[in-house]
């Protein structure tokens, strides 16, 4: 037994010299590391296993701890993250040599060859969960706005229930450190019951409007690159011109990537509001491909409205002009309010219910694309979740905030779908909206499609295994269309665009 654990550290040796984590010349080293950590008896020599057919650390650090759990009962950690996090982070560089290599190639081979070398890293060192994210479901589909996109997102790990059983009993003291998921103090960090594993955890140090910054893709990416990139210190988030200067930074340094920012207020904001963050990533998003309504000219600027469900203005233009005027429609916007189309700037107790959200790309040295969309988390009686929020009848898909990544097109819908999507199917093959009625009523968890399924047997006669699918898909885009609908300020039609005249007629 123990020899086999042996060999499995000499394959993860091999693995981890394969991606570069480490040099060559620190193998002996690092195996006395992995001697030490699984308790074993160093032999002079080893007998050749097999080579198996794995290739992560990962995967053979996840060998390893089935082979040590029969061997002795050593324990590595709480969770089984964290065990493989403790066992791949003995190969990795520390944060200061990451960030020199990652320096050394932007500065001989340029910004996009040392992030693909970072993007690897990452990968590798098991920071960006690929197998995780290879599991989500996506697909296009098509509405009067253009193409949007879907996915349901599998690739989060349901929590297991003993681990959330021992959470129960642990001691609530561990809640201060890190202050959140977010915070830099993360980079290393061990993790504890309520925390995730950070061991291999390396960010990118980065000048943003004169203030520290760092840089990270995203564990559970939900597009191609997904990054986040990080205030320095625990500070809420504000969009504001400061903001927008540090967008613009950024795209300066790394010009072939999208960045945005979640909404600063609760409802339209996205999850974590406590901590200043970005999000940027190497995609084109659908409402960059979205046409113009109509068009006012300002300040020597083109801004045009768009044909887009969450109120959106797009400006094109030079930096310090941009600037300038985004400036001014910031302000104008937290003070708008037009009660007649329910958009109210404050409370009656003076707390702002107007928010931006902001998406900057870089289009060639002097040119920048600026897309402003226009929120507000006001809630009445009617919409006590949000007035510019999913109404509840759309709830059954989609209930949670419409942060940046949603409002440029691109729907992450919850894990849950994928099984009830597929009960859905069973219930429509029926063919005999009655019967599938009653299997329905039958599955708790299925009770909130009841008058989707009703909608859908009197949209279409007939279901079958050829249209099933599409149907479905395209039904779920649809839905996702009318969540980003509702997250409009101004709506699609003759009102709406009245009252985006008048924002802009406030900014001449
Ligand atoms: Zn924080």
């Amino acid at each position: 037994m123990e020899n086999e654990l042996l060999n499995l550290v000499e394959r993860l040796l091999d693995c981890g010299e394969q991606m570069a984590l480490f040099e060559p010349r620190d193998r002996i080293y690092l195996r006395n590391q992995y001697y030490d950590l699984f308790d074993l008896t160093p032999l002079k020599s080893y007998p050749e296993i097999s080579r198996q057919e794995l290739h992560t650390p990962a995967e053979y650090a996840s060998l390893i701890l089935d082979k040590l759990t029969e061997y002795t009962r050593n324990k590595l950690g709480e969770t089984e993250e964290q065990q493989i996090c403790k066992i791949i982070h003995i190969m990795l560089p520390p944060p200061s040599s990451i960030e020199n290599k990652f320096n050394r190639i932007k500065s001989t081979d340029g910004i996009i060859n040392a992030l693909n070398w970072y993007y690897n890293f990452s990968c590798n060192s098991d920071y960006i969960k690929i197998a995780a994210v290879k599991r989500n479901k996506s697909w296009t589909s098509e509405s009067t706005y253009g193409n949007l996109e879907i996915t349901i997102n599998l690739s989060k790990p349901e929590k297991d229930p003993k681990e959330i059983a021992k959470l129960k009993s642990q001691p609530k003291s561990d809640s201060a450190y890190p202050q959140c998921l977010l915070c830099i103090e993360n980079e290393g960090f061990a993790g504890t019951g309520s925390k995730p594993a950070r061991h291999n955890h390396r960010i990118l140090e980065m000048d943003l409007n004169q203030q520290k910054w760092y840089f990270q893709f995203s564990p559970y990416a939900y597009y191609p690159e997904h990054s986040i990139i990080i205030n320095k210190n625990h500070k809420p988030m504000l969009i504001d011109q400061n903001t927008i200067n540090a967008l613009f930074d950024f795209v300066d340094q790394i010009p072939h990537y999208l960045i945005g920012s979640n909404s600063d207020i609760p409802i339209v904001g996205g999850s974590i509001l406590n901590h200043d963050h970005f999000q940027a990533g190497n995609y084109i998003f659908p409402i960059e491909k979205s046409t113009m309504k109509f068009s006012r000219k300002i300040d020597n600027i083109q801004i045009e409205y768009l044909n887009w469900p969450v109120s959106t203005l797009r400006l094109n233009g030079k930096r310090s002009e941009l600037q300038i005027l985004t400036a001014k429609i910031i302000k104008e916007w937290y003070h708008f309010s037009m009660p007649e189309l329910d958009i109210i700037a404050f409370s009656d107790k003076g707390v702002r219910h107007n928010a931006i959200t902001p998406v900057l790309r870089k289009i060639n040295t002097n040119n920048y694309q600026l897309y402003l969309m226009l929120r507000n988390n006001r809630t009445n009686s009617s919409y006590p979740d949000g007035i510019f929020h999913p109404h509840e009848s759309l709830h059954h898909i989609k209930k949670e905030n419409i942060g940046l990544i949603e409002a440029m097109g691109l729907a992450i819908l919850p894990g849950r779908l994928d099984y009830e999507l597929e009960e859905m199917s069973r219930f429509l093959e029926m063919n005999d909206k009655d019967l599938a009625l009653i299997e329905l009523l039958y599955d708790e968890q299925m009770l909130k499609h009841e008058n989707w399924l009703t909608e859908l047997y009197t949209k279409y006669t007939d279901f079958s295994n050829q249209n099933l699918i599409d149907i479905l898909r395209n039904e779920v885009g649809n839905k996702f269309c009318q969540v980003l609908e509702d997250a409009g300020v101004f709506k699609q039609n003759e009102a709406g665009d009245q009252g985006v005249t008048r924002f802009l007629d406030g900014l001449v």
